[in-house]
């Protein structure tokens, strides 16, 4: 029996005894496939060496020192690393323990900041619907997951919300993407006005949404629009590559992509891969300036900031990554898996949408193509799908609807960068048959 509270309460998960590369094993004998690296999470796959080896060197090291009294220079190494492969002047980190701890930082950054520069009233942000941000209570608040704020709305702040970049859903017969865009910019803008731009902190947006709607790339030069827009309202832009980030889609960050450089992001899974526990908030130098010149102190902090042997294992991750040039390997892998999934789920009556940028790719599952009408939310079909997976040893990271039962069913893909062509195959092989038997079992 176990003690621990787990997310489901009434059924505690399969015991993990061992994992090695692509594979995870449980204590009955099974085998898994790891095809979502846990949560987007394990880029390197499972005991990579390199990694192992430089968290022991750390541990020997020096184990642990508070920021209050120290750095250290392996928390040094790391940030200047960071720095160096970050979007034009993001020259200022600070770290984390996690993806919400690192939103919760970049907001109180983003609000330290607006009051360092007189502008006490700014304190709203503004986020997207259908986007998750974190389960403390200010990332929840800007997170746009009905289902997950429902039971803590009272607690909340509020925060005006727009529409996510999702074309499959929302791009209307006849539009072009275009105007498409141009619509959400638009919407960006009146809500800022709506708000008063002079009370406004920050826009908050994932650049592929992971983890509420399913690897949602935005459209061409959505987030030129969006630098632009809180440019002219001197509204700071927060960029949330926690789970897109950290060489996921292809580059280091994913708004690279997207030809802009945001005032902060936040990166944590990919980062230390899931080898220690570790987030980042990557600030621009003019802002922490603005602070250093100002009260001189960032009134923040937790007892984990800059944890040596997490700092071991995140830099550890980022020399293999760039050694084993995985970032060419995520962009080819990343093409030939949509390949795959499109030969194996494009004739399927129930996937309407086959999307994702690099390796992290989803499948969006209705119950008709035409209409694009979703799966009633009770079904729980991406649970069932996950149940099927499991059962033919395969991990695939399962997502439902949102309340009004508007957005449907997703499976979440997220294999380590590490995967073979052959390892790929038979993720979508093994996919195919638990999508086919949990849409059978009805
Ligand atoms: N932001 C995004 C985009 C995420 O995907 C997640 C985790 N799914 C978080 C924040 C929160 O991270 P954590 O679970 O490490 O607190």
């Amino acid at each position: 029996m176990s003690h621990i509270i787990h997310r489901n309460l009434r059924h505690a998960p399969p015991v993990a005894v061992s994992a090695e590369g692509m594979l995870v094993r449980d204590s009955s004998g099974n085998t898994y496939i790891d095809a979502s690296g846990g949560a987007a999470v394990s880029s390197l796959g499972h005991a990579h060496p390199a990694v192992l080896e430089a968290m022991h060197r750390q541990i020997d090291t020096i184990a642990y020192a508070h920021t209050a009294f120290f750095t250290t220079e392996v928390a040094e190494e790391l940030a200047a690393r960071l720095v160096a492969g970050a979007p034009k002047g993001l020259s200022e980190v600070y770290f984390v323990s996690g993806g919400s701890e690192a939103m919760e930082t970049a907001m109180k950054l983003a609000r330290q900041y607006a009051v360092e520069t007189g502008e006490t009233r700014r304190s709203v942000f503004i986020a997207r619907r259908q986007s998750y941000h974190g389960n403390t209570l200010g990332a929840l608040a800007v997170g746009g997951n009905e289902w997950r704020r429902k039971p803590f709305a009272p607690l909340l702040m509020d925060v005006p919300r727009v529409a996510p970049c999702y074309e499959y859903r929302d791009r209307m017969p006849g539009q072009t993407q275009g105007d498409y865009t141009a619509a959400l910019l638009l919407e960006l803008e009146a809500t800022i006005l709506e708000a008063g731009p002079e009370n406004v902190i920050a826009f908050c947006a994932e650049p592929v949404v992971g983890a509420t709607g399913g690897a949602i790339p935005p459209t061409p030069g959505y987030f030129r629009g969006v630098r632009a827009i809180c440019d002219k309202y001197g509204v700071l832009f927060i960029a949330d590559e926690v789970m897109c980030g950290m060489g996921r889609t292809g580059t280091m960050y994913s708004i690279e992509q997207d030809g802009v450089a945001p005032d902060i992001v936040t990166v944590a899974k990919g980062l230390g891969a899931g080898y220690q526990p570790i987030g980042a908030v990557l600030a621009q130098g003019w802002l922490v300036d603005r602070l250093r010149r100002g009260s001189g102190i960032f009134q923040h902090g937790h007892t984990y900031i800059g944890h040596p042997v997490a700092a071991a294992a995140a830099l550890a991750v980022q020399k293999v990554i760039e050694k084993d040039d995985l970032l060419t390997a995520v962009r080819m892998r990343g093409a030939s898996m949509m390949g795959m999934l499109q030969d194996a789920f494009g004739g399927n009556a129930h996937v309407g949408d086959i999307r994702g940028r690099g390796l992290l790719l989803a499948l969006e599952l209705v119950q008709d193509r035409e209409t694009r009408q979703p799966f009633a939310p009770e079904r729980k079909l991406h649970a069932a799908i996950k149940s099927q997976a499991m059962a033919r040893g395969l991990m695939v990271y399962p997502m439902g609807g949102t309340i009004d039962g508007q957005y449907g069913d997703h499976i979440l893909l997220a294999p380590p960068f590490i995967a073979t062509e052959a390892d790929l195959a038979e993720i979508v092989s093994r996919l195919v048959d638990a999508v086919n038997a949990a849409l059978k079992a009805g």
